[in-house]
């Protein structure tokens, strides 16, 4: 048996339970078996068997108060993966499906993605089971100070800097920095995906979306390829959805679908850029869901379905297909319909959408398959823009961070391509993510010694 077999049966054998955090390992361990046959340097320092590890895994009870006064306790994480690289950087996920095993997850994700910017940024993720759905915004700030009070001792600007994901955007970021800066009485950019008016960057909301369509963008001129004209599914309807929409309209794509947890809307017109202001208002202003816009531009709406369910029972053509909603939410019957109905590229901005079979089926049909840790890395990449500009306390223009963005995604997408050929994988995006961003952790690991 490999060391890597070894390590995969090991996590499996030790933690039976985290399924989503073995997917997201073994998913990267099996593509690093060349690494392990060209590097027998890592192989003897047990960087494999020490990659799996987080450095720490901190769990915290949250207690607050809602609006009628009941006292309310929920589960607080933060798993900070690994710093070979930089401070543990990763975002903080409000969800009831939040646990251990989905944070440890998105950690480890976290810090090959991270590796891949080329900024100096390590692994971590943090989150609560708490579920913001339905919640005042007093509650919402309740809890968030709450929350802060105990993260506060784990973080710092050059420790672990978190920023948003599912359920934390810009309000929760403003509530939870506030509570930071009083109870530390500092003004250090600890968190990422601030407002403008306190040390935030211009294009932080948008970079998720918006880098994935560039992402994706950069694999299809491999095949002489672009968005213009083309008809584009996104799933999801939050913030990395809602940019990856825009950024398709401004590229001349075709947007027909988007979703929330309850149903899913498909407008065959497309969602302009009118509609796609709706959204944005709808989900981040008047937090209602999806179905209203249904009503309000008289599209068809299915309830309970998520847009790959819809788009495999309809027989929906589409060009290019955006995941943007929430782990393992395509599966392997979702990719068949996908391929069949003419689909030539998959970007991820969301973390692990596609299972494993879904995954093996676009690669064996030779569909453009850019992994949520390449395509969705340049919300990652931003936060480190971001904490560049608090540290020099400058801000940049709008049009520097996008362009550097552009360039961030270009960089990302030739060192997967880079990385894959020079390890015998030659166009397999995942086999040159997994690899660029390990063998970059890897040698700082090394060259630590054993710690
Ligand atoms: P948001 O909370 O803003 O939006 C999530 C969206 O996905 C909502 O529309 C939500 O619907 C929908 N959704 C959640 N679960 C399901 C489900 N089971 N079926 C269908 N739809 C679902 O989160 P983000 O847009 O920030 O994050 C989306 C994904 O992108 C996550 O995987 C996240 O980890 C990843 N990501 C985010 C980054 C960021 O910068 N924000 C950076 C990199 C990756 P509802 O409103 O009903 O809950």
């Amino acid at each position: 048996m490999s060391v890597i077999q070894h390590v995969i049966e090991k996590i499996k054998h030790m933690d039976p339970d985290q399924k989503e955090f073995h997917q997201a390992a073994e998913e990267v361990l099996e593509t690093l078996e060349p690494t392990a046959e060209r590097h027998p340097e890592f192989v003897k320092a047990g960087i494999y068997e020490r990659i799996v590890e987080p450095e720490r895994a901190v769990l915290f009870r949250v207690p607050w108060v809602d609006d009628k006064g009941n006292v309310k306790v929920n589960r607080g994480f933060r798993v900070q993966f690994n710093n070979a690289i930089g401070p543990f950087k990763g975002g903080i996920r409000l969800h009831p499906s939040v646990n251990l095993n989905i944070i440890k997850f998105l950690g480890f994700e976290q810090i090959f993605k991270n590796a891949l910017t080329t900024l100096p940024m390590g692994g971590g993720k943090g989150g609560s089971d708490f579920d913001p759905k339905g919640k005042s915004d007093a509650e919402m700030m309740r809890f968030c100070q709450a929350f802060m009070r105990e993260l506060f001792r784990h973080i710092g600007p050059e420790i672990d800097v978190p920023a948003g994901d599912i359920g934390v955007g810009a309000r929760e970021i403003g509530y939870m920095y506030g509570y930071y800066k009083k109870i530390r009485n500092e003004h250090t950019g600890v968190l990422t995906g601030k407002g403008l008016e306190y040390g935030g960057s211009l294009i932080r909301p948008e970079a998720t979306g918006y880098g994935t369509v560039y992402f994706a963008s950069e694999m299809l001129a491999t095949r002489g390829m672009d968005f213009k004209n083309k008809i584009v599914a996104v799933s999801g309807s939050g913030n990395v959805a809602q940019f990856a929409i825009e950024k398709v309209n401004q590229m001349g794509g075709r947007v027909i679908t988007v979703c929330d947890s309850t149903a899913t809307v498909v407008d065959e017109k497309g969602i302009d850029a009118e509609k796609c202001c709706y959204i944005q208002e709808l989900k981040n202003t008047y937090r209602g869901r999806i179905k209203e816009y249904a009503d309000k531009y008289n599209t068809v709406c299915f309830d309970g379905q998520n847009v790959w369910d819809v788009i495999r029972s309809q027989g929906i053509k589409v060009d290019i297909a955006l995941p943007c909603a929430t782990q393992n939410e395509l599966n392997s019957e979702h990719a068949s319909a996908l391929v069949k109905n003419g689909c030539i590229c998959v970007a991820e901005g969301a973390n692990m959408p596609s299972t494993p079979e879904a995954v093996k089926i676009f690669q064996s049909n030779n569909i453009l398959y850019g992994p949520g840790k390449a395509a969705n890395a340049g919300g990652v990449a931003t936060s480190g823009l971001e904490m560049s500009q608090n540290s020099m306390k400058l801000s940049w223009t709008k049009e520097e961070v996008d362009n550097r963005l552009l360039i961030i995604m270009k960089s990302i997408h030739n060192a997967c391509l880079n990385a894959a050929e020079a390890y015998g994988k030659k166009g397999d995006y995942v086999a040159g993510a997994n690899i660029a961003g390990f063998v970059k952790v890897a040698k700082a690991m090394l060259a630590y010694g054993v710690v």
